[in-house]
């Protein structure tokens, strides 16, 4: 069986060979790295100031091994804030509008491209099956190539891929198209981001689709399919079970005295339609004025990314925002909105989603958002809520018992959180098991299969 190596912008690494880590992607990871041995490179997120970074950090963990390198302040500069999140971002989110070009942030995406490439290549076995994640290294495939290495190379894209015209608007488009040709699996969350990738390659005429999912572009035959990312569903369902007992939950039980609870659960980021959701809720109030004192919105949005200028001013836009809006409706007794801005423990985070008899996830775009689906994970099979769901995020091609929601329109919106709020618990029940029976069947694990099935050289198991 060949090794299998990992390559990501950054790198969970475990205290101790078998020690659980923190999300369901490094799960399924570390235990298909666990089955094949293997390496996960990747940024250690420390910068070496201007100095060249010293040796990769080697830690052992069992049959894996975790090589971590640090970054120039540059670099971090240029290739993490500059290009990847300022650039590649906003326009795989179709935020045209939000892109800023530079030239040495591009130069500077590819030079770091290059120097993860160099970083990686004294460490690899000609047999080794290497596996790419997101958008900060798209380019590392060509770099390999260049340096004559004609492993398998596989690339999934945790995020949206625009359609054409918002594609084409980034000056180095090309390059990256380009970059992509050099990897034989290039995985997508939905079919609908296939579909842009194909049309894209389309429309600049520099490659065609062969049929069975293969593609041809610069000189390049390789495959291109939608992978759907799942969570850990079975455990996550279990977690959340114990959670409800955890001390934090049963005072936020407490705390909100009998009143429904709405859960909103996000990054603090432009994509998560954030702004809209706390427009719609303020519309479902004022729509259902039974409803005042009756409900509580408890909004948990940790900090990200506070050095991209957008970032910034929309945490301040997000608190004004929740803080209007409780001035105007809330009572001496009640506090619609509670907006935590920092991040919760995922078993807490368990326990909430449970407790919430609305889960609001409606992002302006999302690659796929696990919120949505750890919410439904999270539910009692006897008594589950019901999810409001954007028709924009990738797990709105999946999850069909939510109520789907067009994030744009507001009122919409605020219909379907009182029609979620009025739902009977038969058709909760009805829309929930059809939900939780999808993310059973299709969890974090099988992801991670039906990838590796495609990237393994044929004939090999
Ligand atoms: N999360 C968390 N604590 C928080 C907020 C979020 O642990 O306070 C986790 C959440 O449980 C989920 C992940 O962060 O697993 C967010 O993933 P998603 O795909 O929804 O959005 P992303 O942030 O990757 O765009």
């Amino acid at each position: 069986m060949s090794r299998l190596v990992i390559v990501s912008n950054r790198v969970s690494v475990p205290e101790r060979s078998g020690a659980a880590p923190a999300g369901g992607l490094a799960v399924a990871l570390q235990a298909a790295l666990e089955e094949r041995g293997g390496i996960w490179m990747g940024w250690s997120g420390n910068s070496s100031g201007e100095d060249e970074p010293g040796p990769l950090d080697l830690k052992e963990r069992g049959k894996i091994t975790y090589a971590l390198t640090d970054l120039t302040k540059t670099d971090v500069e240029e290739y993490y804030h500059g290009f990847a999140n300022r650039v590649l971002w906003p326009i795989c989110h179709y935020r045209l509008d939000l892109a800023e070009y530079g030239r040495k942030e591009m130069a500077g995406y590819f030079r770091v491209n290059r120097f993860f490439a160099h970083r990686l290549a004294p460490m690899l076995k000609e047999d080794d099956v290497i596996w790419v994640h997101d958008y900060h290294l798209i380019p590392l495939a060509a770099e390999l190539r260049q340096m004559g290495f004609r492993n398998r190379i596989g690339f999934f894209l945790h995020i949206p891929w625009p359609p054409a015209d918002v594609l084409f608007a980034m000056p180095v488009h090309e390059e990256i198209m380009r970059g992509l040709s050099h990897y034989d699996v290039i995985g997508f969350q939905t079919d609908h981001d296939l579909e842009n990738f194909a049309g894209g390659l389309k429309r600049e005429g520099i490659g065609e689709a062969l049929g069975d999912g293969l593609f041809s572009s610069h000189g390049r035959r390789f495959k291109g399919a939608a992978y759907g990312i799942g969570i850990e569903t079975a455990a996550f369902a279990k977690f959340a079970q114990k959670s409800a007992s955890h001390s934090m939950v049963r005072k936020a039980r407490d705390s909100i005295e009998g009143r429904d609870l709405i859960i909103g659960v996000d990054r603090l980021d432009y994509s998560k339609g954030i702004t809209q959701r706390i427009d719609a809720f303020e519309r479902f109030v004022k729509d259902n004025p039974g409803q005042q004192g009756k409900v509580t919105y408890l909004q948990i949005t940790p900090k990200s990314r506070s050095e991209v200028p957008e970032y910034e001013a929309m945490q301040r836009t997000v608190a004004e925002q929740a803080g209007r809006v409780n001035g105007a409706l809330g009572q001496v007794d009640w506090v619609p909105i509670r907006y935590i801005n920092r991040s919760i423990s995922r078993p807490i985070l368990a326990g909430l989603y449970r407790m919430a008899k609305v889960g609001l996830v409606t992002p302006l775009r999302d690659g796929m958002n696990l919120v949505a689906k750890e919410y439904v994970a999270a539910q009692d099979p006897e008594d589950p809520g019901v999810l409001v769901l954007s028709r924009f995020a990738g797990a709105a091609r999946e999850l069909s018992g939510a109520l789907l929601v067009n994030p744009y329109d507001i009122e919409g919106t605020a219909n379907a959180i009182a029609r979620g709020l009025a739902m009977p618990p038969e058709e909760r029940r009805a829309r929930w098991r059809g939900m939780m029976d999808f993310l059973l069947e299709h969890d974090v694990t099988r992801w991670c299969d039906d990838f590796l099935k495609d990237l393994v050289p044929p004939g090999e198991s």
